[in-house]
């Protein structure tokens, strides 16, 4: 008896904390209890297949999102945009699309870029070449060496930019660069291939994130966009994105769509349901929205007090060394500039681990963390 009422209690206790964090977290789902058991049952309870260009109104919703509500090139339906499996089954798919069409076999990198890209890009078919963005020396942009690099490219070349918060560099161009890049991209007869998988995280700002996709936008040429969702809104294991492609017209955008279904059914078919509705559903509420939008802008103003505190906590070491860089580069990454053989100190004598060409992930690094760090990386600076 005393064990059966201890299970009640129990099974009480979880049934209370999973009906608080569904009350807090708003988690669109509905929960019963039956006979100590508790049923958490989704509201989106329709689990019908998608159309193969994933959810309407989720494409819809994505692409206002990121052109912005009233772009000119929505409204004369030059996009056509697709769900697809988050940032990386959008990268993919667009690139499967280019390397089955002529003029379009040849895809330039940012040297470095995100490890993903070049395995997504290259097992579509299309061939990598590189181009100059990150001077170590500085650690900021080469914005001379990737004009000289786009400059040569051929006629018809994808160049892959990624919108805001560079990963890993941290480095982005400015809006003048930017607009310079533009320039040379449409004089060159480039194509731009946008990933955007932190549009909100880097300024906390939707739209000043996106504000290097616009100025492609706005000058009525064609490009590609990869929008994830999962680290905007935390959705990482839902494998939610899209990919929108601004063509030149609203009949190519038409032509585009049926190509793109083209690759879409041998490859998964159609797309999963269930992060699909969950962006449905907060992009279209109005409540949902404004609180999504004030916690991005809670964590992009927390990575900017925890660069600041990285930096001041260095410079109040003396540590040897222009650290103004972890204040200068911008999102989740900052690109130390310690060496491999600084790193594997740092691992083996403060268990500090990151990658080893000297990226952190300012998200993971709490303030109350930083001292440690900071203590860490002056001595392995000024070890003799
Ligand atoms: N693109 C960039 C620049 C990224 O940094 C990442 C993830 O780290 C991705 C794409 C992949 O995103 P997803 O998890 O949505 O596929």
């Amino acid at each position: 008896m005393a064990i059966l009422c201890f299970i009640t209690f129990l099974e009480l206790l979880i049934f209370q904390s999973t009906r608080q964090q569904l009350l807090t977290t708003r988690t669109p789902a509905r929960i019963s209890y039956t006979w100590g058991l508790v049923f958490i049952e989704q509201r989106f309870a329709d689990k019908d297949y998608l159309p193969i260009t994933g959810m309407a109104e989720f494409n819809k919703l994505s692409a206002e999102l990121i052109f912005g509500f009233g772009s000119p090139a929505i409204k004369e339906n030059r996009v056509t945009t697709v769900q697809c499996v988050s940032g990386c089954g959008s990268l993919r798919v667009g690139a499967e699309l280019l390397a089955k069409h002529d003029g379009h076999h040849v895809v330039y990198l940012p040297e470095p870029t995100y490890g993903n890209h070049p395995n997504l890009l290259s097992a579509a078919g299309l061939s990598l070449k590189t181009y100059r963005y990150y001077d170590p020396k500085t650690h900021g942009l080469d914005f001379q060496g990737l004009l000289e690099d786009l400059g040569t490219a051929s006629t018809g070349a994808i160049v892959l930019f990624q919108a805001s918060g560079h990963n890993p560099t941290g480095v982005d161009p400015t809006r003048q660069q930017w607009e310079q890049i533009r320039q040379l991209v449409r004089l060159r007869g480039l194509l731009p291939f946008f990933d955007c998988a932190y549009q909100g995280l880097v300024s906390g700002s939707l739209d000043a994130d996106a504000q290097s996709i616009r100025m492609f936008v706005c000058d009525s040429g064609e490009c590609l966009v990869a929008q994830s969702y999962s680290k905007t809104m935390g959705l990482y294991g839902e494998r939610i994105g899209s990919l929108s492609i601004v063509c030149k017209t609203a009949d190519v955008a038409r032509r585009v769509e049926s190509h793109l279904k083209l690759v879409i059914r041998p490859f998964y078919s159609n797309p999963p349901i269930h992060g699909a509705a969950i962006v449905t559903a907060i992009l279209k509420d109005r409540d949902l929205y404004n609180e999504w939008t004030t916690e991005l802008k809670a964590m992009s103003d927390r990575l900017a007090k925890v660069r600041q505190q990285l930096y001041s906590a260095l410079c109040s070491r003396g540590t040897p060394g222009d650290w103004s860089h972890i204040i200068r580069q911008v999102g989740m990454y900052t690109f130390t500039g310690l060496t491999e053989e600084q790193i594997d100190f740092l691992t083996k004598e403060y268990h500090i681990y990151m990658s080893s060409d000297g990226r952190i992930n300012i998200g993971g690094l709490s303030s109350k963390a930083v001292p440690y760090l900071a203590d860490a990386i002056h001595n392995v600076v000024t070890r003799t």
